[in-house]
């Protein structure tokens, strides 16, 4: 069981993900030539999305180092590895960011750290998703489950040492301004270091919807993803400074490229979760469940025949058995074939269960055309009218044969447990089937106590 992650799309999802894709490039194109227009300063609101980015980019890169270990699909280890990359360099530059913990950041930053960690997890993301989706078709064959543990750790590793050597690079050599400042809309395609992660960007968005074609709800979602990234790092590099539309809508975005993943796989999980309960309650009716007419097999007999006796013991309370055979059925199986004598039982096995009505009672296909019927809490009187009650259902059915009532009968034999007359069930078992054979000795079509 793989969920639906690496499985085609449906329709329905393919549609929901175009209309997001939609909506993000719309806001792009409204927010573009407004970028740089100012707002009023909200001081928390950069560590706030910072910290969110954080924690959602952690619980990604968990979910897909889990996804990975699990399914061995390297690609979703390999993107384990990029969230985990924006994971750290958000976090370096929440702490080098000047006037956040203190007026020039912590960790001995310089002025343009925060500025140079920004441009890092900006670039780095779109190239390690790059690299993630282009390897995807070189792994033919999957990571042994011995060595998974290695690969997760080096597909998720590598990029968190990289950032780490990128983030002591930002904060301790003698960087120049990262970015120039755009002056105006369009102006930042000047500075080369934009030029750059705007490129990785756009080259993610091709690579992604190039090798994936959008197929599958990794492709899908993945493409949203690095949307969302683009556009976020689109806007940033649009507005002239902080706290101006493009400012406050790329942090926005940034939350958004690594919460849409969150919630893709967490709704994965969730199917997994519901297939799995399913497959599960399937089993265990399959379990207990004659695969012939559907009603209790003898498994279930056995086990639930012995905790009603159990429990009529220790309550001092009676417990009756009904054992039934159809007549004759041989004959009725050469006459009319196996099939057919299948379709008999079927009908029999309707009729007897619908003879029992309390919510104790069950009726258990005991062995080839032998059945059941445990009555709890009934003593014999009330067991004997039951057992006239389903040999008259059988009859009713009218299922034609050549025997001497014309059409399929049954024997019942009944055995009630009262206090200390047997000793264990399997004792009832035979008295009901001694009856039973008194039954059929007596002419068939009967019952006897
Ligand atoms: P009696 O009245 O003495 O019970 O005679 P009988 O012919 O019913 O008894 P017998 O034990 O000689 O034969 C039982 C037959 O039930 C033989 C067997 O082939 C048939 N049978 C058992 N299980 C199935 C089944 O699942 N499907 C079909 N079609 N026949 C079955
Ligand atoms: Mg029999
Ligand atoms: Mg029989």
């Amino acid at each position: 069981m793989e969920g639906f992650l690496v499985q085609h799309a449906t329709r329905k999802q393919t549609v929901f993900a175009g209309m997001t894709a939609l909506l993000i490039v719309l806001t792009l194109a409204i927010a573009a030539p407004r970028a740089s227009l100012a707002l009023p300063a909200v001081g928390p609101f950069m560590p706030m999305c910072a910290l969110t980015v954080f924690t959602t980019a952690g619980i990604a890169t968990f979910l897909l180092g889990a996804q990975f270990t699990v399914t061995r699909q390297p690609v979703l280890g390999a993107l384990g590895g990029a969230y985990a990359f924006t994971a750290l360099t958000v976090a370096l530059q929440l702490l080098t960011f000047p006037g956040v913990f203190t007026p020039t950041g912590l960790l001995g930053a310089g002025p343009y750290s925060a500025a140079w960690m920004w441009v890092f997890w900006h670039g780095g993301f779109p190239f390690f998703v790059i690299l993630a989706v282009l390897t995807r078709d070189r792994f033919a064959r999957r990571p042994s489950t011995t060595h998974v543990g290695l690969w997760a750790g080096s597909l998720i590793g590598g990029p968190v040492m990289i950032g780490a050597v990128l983030g002591g690079f930002a904060i301790y050599a003698q960087l120049p301004p990262a970015l120039n400042p755009a002056s105006d809309a369009g102006t930042f395609l000047n500075s080369t270091t934009a030029l750059v992660i705007w490129s990785l960007n756009v080259m993610a968005m091709v690579v992604v919807l190039w090798t994936g074609r959008l197929r599958t709800m990794l492709d899908l979602w993945l493409s949203i993803a690095v949307l969302a990234c683009f556009t976020d790092t689109s806007l940033n590099l649009l507005s002239t400074g902080r706290f101006t539309v493009g400012w406050y809508l790329a942090r926005l975005f940034s939350m958004f490229a690594p919460g849409i993943l969150v919630c893709v796989l967490v709704w994965n999980v969730t199917v997994l979760y519901r297939r799995l309960f399913e497959a599960h309650a399937s089993l265990l009716q399959m379990s207990v469940r004659d695969a012939l007419t559907g009603i209790y097999n003898r498994n279930y007999f056995n086990e639930q025949f012995h905790k009603e006796f159990d429990l009529a013991r220790r309550h001092r309370l009676p417990l009756s058995l009904i054992m039934i055979d159809v007549d004759h059925f041989k004959q009725y199986n050469d006459a009319f074939g196996h099939l057919e004598g299948d379709a008999c039982l079927v009908a029999v096995a309707s009729a007897l269960t619908g003879t029992v009505r309390r919510p104790g009672d069950f009726v258990a296909r005991y062995g080839g055309e032998e059945f059941a019927i445990v009555l709890p809490d009934t003593v014999q009187r009330d067991a004997g009218a039951i057992a006239e009650r389903a040999r008259e259902a059988v009859l009713r059915l009218g299922l034609e044969t050549q025997t001497a009532f014309g059409c399929v009968t049954v024997s019942a034999g009944c055995a009630t447990l009262t206090e200390g007359n047997v000793t264990g069930p399997d004792e009832l078992v035979e008295a009901a089937d001694a009856a039973l054979y008194r039954a059929k000795g007596a002419g068939r079509n009967r019952s006897h106590l």
